[in-house]
């Protein structure tokens, strides 16, 4: 399906970003992945990538938190492989805290990596995507860009601020063939769920079973995690032509969490 295209998925040495970089893969995608981690385990993701998929895979260090290497990333990304055609605004951190005592320095941190990072990295590759008539973005939102949560405020501003983000983009491509639409997952089981544990329950007083069972799948009807690879499904049929009048769509996969 995606035979000849080329995808940069952000975020991509771990979790949602992974799954959705070897979907795109299996595919027939080449494939730009980002993201933090060991060397050596980076390096055996690619490769396993083009092993398995007979793809070209390649590695970008692009730090999301700043403009510049993101716009970098996308020109090598097309001089490497001629374009850009799927966009895959992926990475994330989070922090959870009361907001009195909310770091400033986190908070800039989100702001820059959950929400700047996507208007640059979309910036830089629309004109591309334009110009040949034919592109997908795919913004890693959260039902956070739909709901709140205590404790996250800039988490949650930031998905807020995706939502608004990819409908605005949404319109301004809608007739040059290219779509832009936000993925809401609920809770997935990724290093980013399990690493907040901790603070959840110093901000909440709880035990690591209750955080797990009343706070996170609390929130979620079915009682059961989404998984990694339910995302990567999500994320393969909206790049498809089957998908192309779906455009400007917050779209959740959390469980019903946000049909309360
Ligand atoms: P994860 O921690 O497994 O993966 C995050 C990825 O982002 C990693 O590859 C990491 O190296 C990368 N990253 C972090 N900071 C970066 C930076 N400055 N520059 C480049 N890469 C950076 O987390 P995940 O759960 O797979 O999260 C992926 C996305 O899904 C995030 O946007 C997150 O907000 C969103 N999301 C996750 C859940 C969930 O429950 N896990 C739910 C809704 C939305």
């Amino acid at each position: 399906m995606l035979k000849g295209k080329t995808a940069v998925v952000t975020g991509s040495t771990s979790g949602i970003g992974l799954a959705i970089a070897r979907a795109y893969a299996a595919q027939g995608a080449n494939i730009v992945i980002n993201g933090f981690g060991a060397p050596d385990d980076i390096e055996k993701e690619r490769a396993g990538i083009e092993a398995e998929f007979g793809v070209q895979a390649r590695y970008s260090a692009a730090d999301m938190a700043h403009g510049g290497a993101i716009a970098v990333m996308i020109a090598e990304a097309e001089a490497e492989f001629g374009s850009v055609d799927v966009l895959v605004n992926n990475a994330g951190i989070q922090f959870v805290s009361p907001i009195e005592e909310f770091p400033i320095e986190k908070w800039d941190a989100i702001i820059a990596i959950n929400l700047s990072a996507a208007f640059h990295a979309t910036r830089a590759a629309l004109p591309g995507m334009k110009q040949r008539k034919w592109g997908r973005i795919i913004n890693t939102a959260s039902a956070h860009a739909l709901v709140a949560s205590p404790f996250k405020s800039a988490y949650v501003a930031a998905k807020h601020g995706i939502a608004g983000l990819t409908k605005t983009v949404a319109l301004e491509a809608a007739t040059f063939g290219v779509t832009v639409n936000a993925i809401c997952p609920g809770y997935v089981w990724t290093p980013l769920v399990e690493k907040q544990i901790p603070d959840t329950m110093a901000a909440r007083g709880l035990t690591r079973e209750q955080v797990i069972n009343d706070v996170l799948l609390e929130a979620q009807p079915t009682k059961q995690f989404v998984t990694s690879e339910e995302v990567a499904d999500l994320a393969v049929f909206l790049a498809s032509d089957s998908a192309k009048s779906i455009t400007g769509v917050i779209l959740p996969i959390d469980g019903g969490w946000t049909a309360h």
